[in-house]
């Protein structure tokens, strides 16, 4: 029987992840395909029969909807009766723990967002009135539309621990008004989204933890360590904002960030540097490797088209470090890169 999921990522990456869904299927031996719909960041994957994406470990994947059903022509003054008839194949239980709208991540999908906005209370109720329990059980599933127009959505459902907890995975964070860039943004989601939750309690409550940041000018992921209190060391031969150096807590190098060594114990290593993903790599290996710090936090730049290939190889070359931790993703506030976090054992 086919298995249909729908799978969001950044907009001009559904070949990434289209790759990434093909390998992992080719790995746990399922038969299927891709489809994607380009430049609407949106890839479906027609599978035969039950399968699993690891959904924590797919890169480019922002949100995974599973067991979708494709709603065409919905009519203007009735789209709610689709999305019921749908709902009757793919919840049998009746029972779901709360529906959710979405669209795609483009200027006609963000048109979308005050319809959405609309519908949600009647769809529903309407639910709700058919016999449809909500109920926060960790297995009950969630409900999610994605309405790609006014005429045409998907429909399916995500379970706890293999979705995003936020509408087409974005999640939205507020940049600080005294923040030196945009970059972050980038930093601070990597904090909430790829560290595990009491290692980041760490970091924020643990005192006298000792960072490094190569690259660090102006400042964007300096400022993330620096709210939490670490001292760090920033290098980078530009000039970093002067309202961070004036903390104390800012020890600016400014030298070649692969020459940099550090003098002590250094918890936290973050990275941002514009290079070839294979030198950063090398750089995080001798770094981790060599137990120069526990953690590092790092971006890899994705300028090439063979992008998901290109992942692979970093990820499988940081993998021969014996016993290290990995997270990848293509962070919302990332754009052609990804942002990696990885621990020594
Ligand atoms: N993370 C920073 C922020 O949030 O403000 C932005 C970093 S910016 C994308 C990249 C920085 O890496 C530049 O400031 C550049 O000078 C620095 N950089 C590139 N190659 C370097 C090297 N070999 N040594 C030191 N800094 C380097």
């Amino acid at each position: 029987m086919e298995n249909i999921s729908l799978l969001f990522c950044r907009p001009g990456f559904e070949n990434d992840l289209a790759g990434e869904l093909m390998q992992q299927a080719a790995e746990a031996q399922v038969g299927g395909y891709c489809k994607t719909l380009k430049g609407q960041g949106l890839v479906l994957f027609h599978g035969q029969g039950e399968y699993h994406f690891p959904f924590r470990d797919l890169v480019f994947a922002r949100q995974m909807v599973k067991q979708v059903q494709t709603l065409k022509n919905l009519p203007e003054d009735d789209r709610i009766s689709p999305i019921l008839s749908a709902l009757e194949g793919i919840l049998p239980e009746k029972k779901f723990r709360d529906v959710v709208l979405e669209s795609p991540d483009t200027n006609d999908g963000k048109s979308l967002s005050r319809f959405l906005k609309k519908f949600i209370h009647p769809l529903a109720k309407t639910i709700k009135k058919n016999g449809y329990q909500q109920d926060n059980g960790a297995d009950v599933p969630f409900i999610h539309v994605c309405f790609t127009s006014y005429e045409e959505a998907y429909v399916g459902i995500s379970y706890e621990g293999e979705r995003s907890p936020f509408p087409g995975g974005i999640r939205r964070l507020k940049f600080p008004k005294d923040g030196p860039s945009r970059s972050t943004l980038k930093l601070e989601e990597a904090f909430l989204d790829l560290l595990p939750r009491e290692l980041f309690q760490e970091l924020k409550e643990k005192e006298g933890l000792v960072g490094v940041d190569l690259g660090a000018a102006p400042g964007g992921w300096t400022y993330q360590l620096v709210k939490h209190g670490i001292f760090t060391y920033a290098v980078d031969n530009g000039p970093m904002e002067e309202s961070l150096v004036s903390t104390g807590l800012v020890d600016h190098h400014q030298e070649d960030a692969y020459k940099f060594q550090p003098r002590g114990h250094v918890d936290i290593l973050v990275c941002d540097m514009v290079d070839k993903p294979s030198l950063v790599v090398k750089l995080m290996k001798h770094w981790l490797g060599e137990g120069l710090c526990d953690m590092a936090v790092f971006n890899l730049k994705l300028p090439m088209k063979k992008r998901h290939q290109e992942v692979q190889s970093c990820l499988d070359e940081l993998r021969k470090i014996a016993g290290l931790e990995l997270r990848a993703k293509q962070l919302y506030h990332d754009r052609e890169e990804i942002t990696v976090w990885a621990r020594r054992s």
